[in-house]
């Protein structure tokens, strides 16, 4: 007895020693970290510019001369932008690699969720993961949880489908869920009509947000205001924070936010794309306050912020031989070429200040610009490296730390390969998979009806996907279909299927 109450005694006092331990960790040598993550924005959806020559000196298109985001000019002067940033090339399929760091492919989330049913569309494998996420996949907020971070969604989810355990983001790891459901777009931006509620489109009304019900308030601003309230009750807790700020803005439906519709009432541009511009800029102003709060509370200097797009632009603008919102990037969001993969990145400390003992853990070049390969995911080791979190042993990673990319060097170490694998139809580029390795591109067309199609282009010389090497250059072709069916093959991925029928990968000869 004597011996059971000193072992509880003993016990009692190592947990106390850890949890202190622990909460000591909490504050001192834990970043709160902000996902800032917009839906549909591409490469050009703004004024920074991603693009670069040749020698690798960014270059100024005519739509950065459009796009009017300052406070993303403020965080590339503070930060580092890269410019050759892959994400896959629609929406559930990027937000499932950053929740868990694996590509589509091993995920098997391959299209978009589609809230009411299974988006298998005619030839799409039948075991593709139309569910999504549930409550034991492995993600980043519920590591995060474990450490004792408060993990805050605010935004569009679209992780499952209605009545699917993915739909509720409590589900997969997040301690507050503002405004997130299986829909991926908003029913309406404006409060006036309660997000959908009470006008628009009924059936992607937006959850939560009562208190916002029928006043003039745009969404973006709505979600603005909710996320900086619970970094404020964070930061009351004593707790780092994770923030998934993942605006429904830009997505359509493209209504125009009458704060910014003045700016563009002259440029000669539709009606659409000037609303489209000006949820572009509405959402460069969330950035802007959001920054603005975390500084206010005292926070910038341990307060990391990752700003990114989902997918490639889908920005209503005219189409011409494939370029459009993406140009001088062939293809938009859905494509197989570039302008529906390459999205803007940009990461920065809130304060940059050298000094920081947390960002002396994770240096950030200043007005920087990357130009070696990055992808979306990259995000889960990068930021489980810095929060000393470690997924459980044989969980397959497929990106890289982009520790040394972020301090404006190169990591000689990682693969510069990007794999998009879209076994599914019905959107503007069906049954394709790509790679990117280095300098060279592969696209391979399943097409279910004849006989598969290649694509093959040298990114450096030719970036604007004008030039099908496929014919010309078989040597190339073998080297890159190679790599390709490597790639599958490691991640154990679906191929598009017609009853027992698989399209198996057809290698030339
Ligand atoms: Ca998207």
């Amino acid at each position: 007895m004597r011996l059971n109450i000193q072992f509880s005694i003993s016990v009692t006092l190592f947990l106390f020693c850890v949890t202190f331990s622990n909460s000591q960790e909490k504050t001192e040598n834990s970043p709160n970290i902000i996902i800032f993550l917009i839906d549909d924005i591409g490469l050009m959806d703004t004024s920074v510019p991603f693009l670069t020559n040749a020698n690798g000196d960014l270059i100024n298109y005519p739509l950065n001369d459009y796009y009017i985001t300052p406070n993303m000019e403020k965080l590339a002067e503070q930060g580092i932008r890269f410019t050759n940033f892959y994400a896959h090339s629609v929406c559930s399929p990027s937000r499932t690699s950053i929740m868990t760091g694996q590509n589509s492919a091993r995920h098997r989330v391959t299209n978009w969720i589609k809230s009411e049913d299974n988006n298998r569309t005619e030839f799409g494998p039948a075991q593709w993961n139309w569910n999504g996420l549930s409550k034991v996949s492995i993600t980043l907020p519920r590591l995060l949880q474990q450490k004792g971070y408060k993990t805050i969604h605010v935004g569009k989810a679209h992780f499952g489908p209605f009545n699917s355990e993915g739909e509720d983001p409590l589900n997969l790891g997040f301690d507050v869920n503002i405004a997130g459901s299986s829909i991926g777009q908003p029913g309406s931006y404006l409060g006036t009509e309660s997000f959908g509620h009470d006008g628009g489109n009924l059936t992607r009304a937006v959850p939560g947000l009562e208190k916002y019900h029928g006043q003039d308030i745009f969404l973006t601003e709505a979600l603005t205001l909710e996320a900086n309230l619970a970094i404020s009750e964070a930061k009351e807790e004593g707790k780092p924070f994770f923030l998934n700020m993942s605006h429904y803005a830009v997505h359509a439906p493209f209504y125009s936010d009458a704060r910014f519709k003045d700016h563009y009432i002259n440029s000669g541009k539709s009606e659409n794309a000037q609303a489209y511009a000006t949820l572009i800029e509405g959402m460069d102003k969330s950035l802007g306050d959001l920054m603005q709060h975390v500084k206010n509370l005292g926070l910038g200097e341990n307060t990391l912020i990752l700003f990114l797009g989902d997918n490639g632009s889908d920005a209503p603008l005219p189409n011409e031989n494939d370029y459009s919102s993406s140009s001088p990037l062939k293809g938009k969001k859905g494509n197989h070429w570039e302008g529906g993969m390459r999205v803007p990145f940009i990461a920065a400390w809130v304060t940059p200040n050298k000094k920081a003992n947390l960002q002396k853990k994770l240096p950030i070049a200043q007005n920087a610009v990357q130009n070696q390969l990055g992808s979306i995911l990259d995000i889960f080791p990068t930021l489980s490296h810095l929060t000393n979190i470690t997924p459980p042993e044989r969980y397959n990673l497929d990106g890289f730390d982009l520790h040394d990319q972020l301090s404006g060097k190169k990591n000689h170490e990682r693969r510069v390969l990007f794999l998009n694998h879209f076994p599914h139809g019905n959107h503007r580029s069906n049954y394709f998979t790509s790679l990117v390795d280095a300098d060279w591109k592969i696209i391979y067309h399943y097409q279910p009806k004849s006989q598969p199609r290649y694509e093959l282009y040298d990114l450096k010389e030719d970036p604007f996907e004008t030039n099908n090497l496929a014919d010309k250059n078989p040597e190339q072709l073998k080297i890159m279909m190679a790599a390709l069916s490597d790639e599958m093959n490691t991640k154990n991925a679906l191929y598009p299927e017609n009853g027992q029928e698989k399209f198996k990968l057809v290698i030339p000869r």
